[in-house]
């Protein structure tokens, strides 16, 4: 027998509308690529995204195309989540950061058809457009009298002229809630980058969970500032969740040192913050030397690399402010655990409760974990048995964008290419990660990028990149070199050998040269065992 409810699509539109009837008047608050600070309402939010709806349709655009951003955290780029998603259109966040071919080989690959970047990136837009062929209209996120006269790029309009003469009206189309609304490329994959492909259904559900009391605990009273960019999955979501439960929002643009946020969050009454930890480093930095207190600030998440225990203890000992250590990943929307204590949890010794805080967290409903042996036998969760973890949900991917790579399920579970243990009461903690890639700052250095570049040298026979602790990005690759027979190359030649081949950060941080590399019965490197032969390893300039 069915249920007699209503059947009513999950759809990003309906959260927009929703934020409007109901939080009208909430803040929204943008520091701008200018400098200066914007404030308007969601009820604006809502009005100017359907002008980008309106706008869009004016592109002649089929429901599924791809209209891509460039762009920092702030109000155009809001509207365009959800008026490009909202019309039945696919929002593809683009990361910035990238060396400007990869920019390319990502729009290409996605079949961009319009793109609309912050000026910031003006440089990067000029010396890809003419490579990106699917792209028909660029789209400068800036007032008509800023843009400048002459930009190389044709047809270049402003987003104010794209979308400001739009019809306020537009009526949301009821589409099926399976349907794409967002695509977001990560490079925390072996070979070229792969597209996560969210769906309208996915994306609310993922923003349910994470508005959750022992998840984000988001609600109409906070005051929140995501400083993990809106190019990064979403900025884990929280847009969608802030204007379901009708927060103030708080956009950073592209001031995020820790003068600037720290500024911003004292001025908007900031309740709830969420970045990587290269970020909140940089705060503490700030705070630190001149006694600064936060007035407001209760709890922010941090998540996207290990979360260094000495930050958990400063938040809590001198701020007062909880941190929450967060787990997750493109191809989850991002969220996959929180760490937040149970009720038996808060009587335990400090000591006791530091040790669980330092875990990633324990499981969001919807989100289910397992960690297997080599032969895909789960293990247990004790707490001590470390394995392959892997986990599915209605917000995990099933396959990436055009099925790049196959199928990357195994047995209807997504494999991470984390290591990790789970304990008794299912906190989960990562131990080590399987998959050849680097996280430095919370963005992916490929292993086998840095090889190919160092092995196009001439002197070079062989070499192996691996990840180095860092106190500041948490991890820096180092490349490890053979010399062919004979030749000779030094160490700046082979670092200066980088310079315009990969982005800057990208650039190893040292060469060691080696006798050899490691490598196991089937020719592949070890990287284990060359981590330990590198365990004395100090990087320069530390
Ligand atoms: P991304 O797809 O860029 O969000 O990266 C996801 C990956 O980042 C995960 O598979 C982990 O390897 C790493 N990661 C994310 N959060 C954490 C965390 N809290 N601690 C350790 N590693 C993390």
């Amino acid at each position: 027998m069915l249920g007699l409810m209503q059947q009513q699509s999950l759809l990003i539109s309906s959260v927009i509308d929703f934020a409007e009837r109901h939080h009208g008047d909430g803040e929204v608050v943008s520091r701008r690529v200018e400098g200066d600070i914007h404030r308007y309402t969601w009820a604006d939010v809502a009005r100017r995204a359907r002008q980008v709806a309106n706008a869009v349709e004016g592109q002649k655009l089929a429901h599924g195309d791809r209209v891509a951003t460039l762009a920092w955290n702030g109000y155009r780029h809001l509207e365009l989540y959800f008026g490009v998603s909202g019309s039945g259109r696919v929002l593809h966040t683009i990361n910035p950061r990238l060396h400007p071919d990869q920019v390319a080989w990502i729009a290409n690959h996605a079949e961009d058809q319009v793109l609309c970047f912050d000026m910031t990136f003006l440089p990067i837009v000029q010396a890809v457009h003419g490579k990106c062929t699917t792209v028909k209209q660029w789209v400068a996120l800036c007032d008509a009298d800023k843009l400048p006269a002459d930009t190389g790029i044709p047809g270049l309009v402003s987003y104010e002229s794209w979308m400001g003469t739009q019809s306020t009206s537009y009526t949301w189309p009821q589409i099926d809630e399976n349907s794409a609304c967002s695509l977001c490329y990560t490079s925390g994959t072996t070979g070229n980058p792969k597209g996560a492909l969210y769906s309208h259904r996915s994306t609310i559900l993922h923003a349910y969970g994470a508005a959750l009391p022992d998840v984000m605990c988001m609600s109409a009273r906070d005051s929140i500032l995501p400083v993990v960019p809106m190019f990064h999955v979403n900025a884990w979501g929280i847009p969608y969740s802030a204007a379901m439960v009708g927060a103030k929002l708080v956009f950073p643009g592209p001031a995020l040192d820790g003068k600037s946020v720290y500024e911003l969050m004292e001025a908007e009454g900031v309740t709830f913050a969420a970045g990587v930890p290269t970020v909140w480093q940089m705060l503490l930095g700030h705070m630190k030397p001149t006694g600064l207190k936060f007035s407001k600030l209760n709890r922010t998440v941090i998540g996207g690399s290990a979360c260094p225990p000495a930050m958990i203890t400063a938040f809590r000992e001198e701020y007062g402010v909880d941190v929450l250590h967060a787990w997750g990943m493109t191809e989850l929307s991002p969220l996959g655990t929180l760490c937040t204590l149970k009720n038996k949890h808060l009587s335990l010794p400090e000591e006791a409760q530091m040790q669980l805080r330092m875990k990633q967290g324990r499981c969001i409903f919807g989100i289910d974990m397992k960690i297997v042996d080599a032969q895909g036998k789960a293990l247990p969760h004790d707490g001590k048995a470390a394995g392959d973890l892997l986990v599915k949900g209605p917000w995990v991917i099933a396959s990436y964008f055009k099925q790049e790579g196959g199928n990357p399920l195994v047995d209807g579970w997504f494999p991470t290419g984390d290591v990790a243990t789970i304990d008794p009461d299912g906190f989960m903690q990562i131990t080590d990660r399987s998959k050849d890639v680097i996280k430095s700052g919370g963005e992916w250095i490929s292993s086998i990028d840095v090889e190919n570049v160092a092995m196009a040298h001439p002197a070079v026979a062989m070499a192996a990149c691996v990840g180095i602790f860092h106190p500041k990005w948490d991890e820096r690759p180092i490349v490890c070199v053979v010399k062919k027979p004979g030749a000779e190359v030094t160490r700046e030649e082979l670092l200066a050998f980088y310079e315009g081949k990969t982005a800057k950060w990208q650039i190893p941080d040292d060469v060691v040269f080696v006798d050899a590399i490691p490598l196991g019965a089937t020719g592949k490197m070890l990287k284990t065992k060359l981590r330990e032969q590198l365990a004395a390893y100090k990087l320069p300039n530390l």
